[in-house]
Formats: C-alpha cells, sequence, structure tokens
C-alpha cells in the first residue's frame, strides 16, 4: 500500500482518522465527536482530515490520497453519500467536496464495504463472505468471488432493514421488526433501559448476560434477529463465512457462542457457515480507508498516464 494516505472512519458518534505511509498506521490518529455544538458530521471529517494532513507534514511527508468509510446509501462511482439519516446528509457529493479542499485523488465507500476490505487484505484466502458489523447500526458487505457487491444503486447489504420480527418495534427507516431494531448496539442499550434497566452503554448490558434476567431477554432477542438475519444471507448466497465486526462484535464468545448455536438450530437441511470474529479487529475501518486512498492513488495515476 504505497503512499501516504489520510485515512477516515466515520460513525454516528466519532469520526476516527489515521495517517498511513506506505500502509503503515502513524502516530498520532484524530479522533473528534461527530456532532459538536458549533458543528456537523461534515465540519468533523474535515477537522480530522485538516489534523491529519498537519500530522503528516510534521512526519514529513505530503498526504498523496484520502480514503473514507461512511454510514448510509453510498454512489461509491459518483462519490455520493446519497442518504445518511443519522449524519444528516443527502445527495452530499463528499469525495468531490474532500478532492476541492485537500487537493489529492480521494475514494469514499460504505463502511461496512470499506471495513470488509480490511478484513480481505487480513485473510486474502476468503472470497464468499458476508461482513457484518454491528455498532450504533447493522449492515453488511456481501463479499462474492471476492468482489464487493453493491447492487444497482450502491445499497446491497443493508442487513439492518431485513424484517425479523412481525409488525415488531419501529426502526429509524420506517420499517417495523427491523433487525436493527433488536440487534444494533444502540438498539439493546434502548430496550434495556426500557424494560427498567440502568446502563451507559450495550457493553453494559452485554456484561449483565447471565447475571440479570432483563439483559438475557434483550440479548437474547438481539442474538435471534441476527440469527433470522443470518440464515437469510446463507440460504440467499451460501456464504464460506460470516464474519462479526463493529463494536458489539468485541463481545466475543458472549455474542458468537449463542449465535452459532441458534443459526445451527434454524437451518435443518444444510451445514451452516463458520461464524467468526472480524480478524482485521476495531481498526477494520481504517485500515480499509487506507487501502481505499491508496486505490484512489493509483487509478488517478493510471487516468494520468492515460491521458494525452
Ligand atoms: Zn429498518
Amino acid at each position: 500500500m504505497p503512499g501516504v494516505v489520510l485515512a477516515v472512519d466515520i460513525g454516528g458518534t466519532t469520526v476516527k482518522g489515521a495517517v498511513f505511509v506506505d500502509g503503515v498506521e502513524q502516530a498520532p490518529g484524530s479522533t473528534v465527536p461527530t456532532f459538536t455544538a458549533s458543528s456537523g458530521a461534515l465540519g468533523a471529517v474535515l477537522a480530522v482530515l485538516s489534523a491529519l494532513a498537519g500530522t503528516a507534514r510534521a512526519l514529513g511527508h505530503e498526504p498523496t490520497a484520502i480514503g473514507v468509510g461512511t454510514p448510509g446509501l453510498v454512489d461509491r462511482g459518483a462519490g455520493m453519500v446519497r442518504y445518511a439519516a443519522n449524519l444528516g446528509w443527502t445527495d452530499l457529493p463528499l469525495q468531490q467536496l474532500l478532492e476541492a479542499r485537500f487537493g489529492v485523488p480521494t475514494l469514499i465507500d460504505h463502511d461496512a464495504r470499506t471495513a470488509a476490505r480490511a478484513e480481505m487484505a487480513v485473510r486474502p484466502a476468503l472470497r464468499d463472505f458476508v461482513f457484518i458489523p454491528i455498532g450504533t447500526g447493522v449492515s453488511a458487505a456481501v463479499v462474492v468471488a471476492g468482489k464487493t457487491v453493491t447492487g444497482a444503486r450502491g445499497q446491497a447489504g443493508e442487513l439492518g432493514h431485513i424484517p425479523t420480527v412481525p409488525n415488531g418495534r419501529p426502526c429509524s427507516c420506517g420499517q417495523f421488526g427491523c433487525l436493527e431494531a433488536y440487534a444494533s448496539a444502540g438498539a439493546v442499550l434502548a430496550r434495556y433501559i426500557a424494560g427498567g434497566g440502568s446502563a451507559e452503554s450495550a457493553a453494559d448490558v452485554a456484561g449483565l448476560v447471565g447475571h440479570d434476567g432483563l439483559a438475557d431477554d434483550v440479548w437474547s432477542d438481539a442474538v435471534d434477529g441476527l440469527a433470522t438475519g443470518i440464515i437469510t444471507l446463507t440460504a440467499t448466497l451460501d456464504p464460506e463465512e460470516i464474519v462479526i465486526g463493529g463494536g458489539l462484535g468485541a463481545a466475543g464468545p458472549l455474542l458468537l457462542d449463542p449465535l452459532r448455536a441458534k443459526v445451527g438450530s434454524l437451518l435443518r437441511w444444510r451445514d451452516p457457515p463458520a461464524i467468526s470474529a472480524s480478524r482485521a479487529g476495531p481498526r477494520a475501518g481504517l485500515l480499509g480507508a487506507a487501502l481505499l486512498g491508496s486505490a484512489a492513488r493509483s487509478s488517478s495515476r493510471h487516468a494520468n498516464q492515460e491521458s494525452p
């Protein structure tokens, strides 16, 4: 991964960034809240990139490319975020904005597909898999024969909005009973609090599983929702493996053990796919963004060489 890449991973709570020089992450990185009293998500992205450009120059390097993973409906070819409810963006030409501001080739992509890119780099033999980051929301990157499936409008992989409970809880998307309304970190925390529990985060709720009946119920509903989503994906795609990432993915065996058991009990007619934790880990989003930036740099070099 040659070049000096500014990599950014946009989340609903924080925007994280790091400088990668020839594929090696440099310190310090930059993390800012996605929303502050004085600025929105775009302001946070610009602040992180300005800090990273400063870091690169302090290390004696001029940035050569930018890669950004963002939630929402992302049209990578057009460089547009079509819609990101949590960020307040509609038809935002993010790639063009960043290229104009920082003067280097830039690529943006959906955050799940960006993280899946990192997983593929860490495990090059993995060709058919679904990467499911579970964080504030739930999404997925579908990888078939080593290629990420984007769909006709860049909207493939919206696993979080598969209805898993008929007439269930309302979802932020307008539907009812979506997987995300039960299995996201946000839903786990909200349901635990709505049930009378007291916790600061979904990780707190996870820590109470096995000791607290309400936490057990909320966790079990999350596992059931995910299992329903996974058997739907398995019947459709026949993946070799389901890779769980994101903040809640870090719950490890607490999530993966009951999930494997549930998927195994639901799928009666075939062997279930392996279900594993992301090996790229919590830095998958940033590493994937760096790989994306590296691709932006090489495609821009090719374009320049081909022009008369
Ligand atoms: Zn939904």
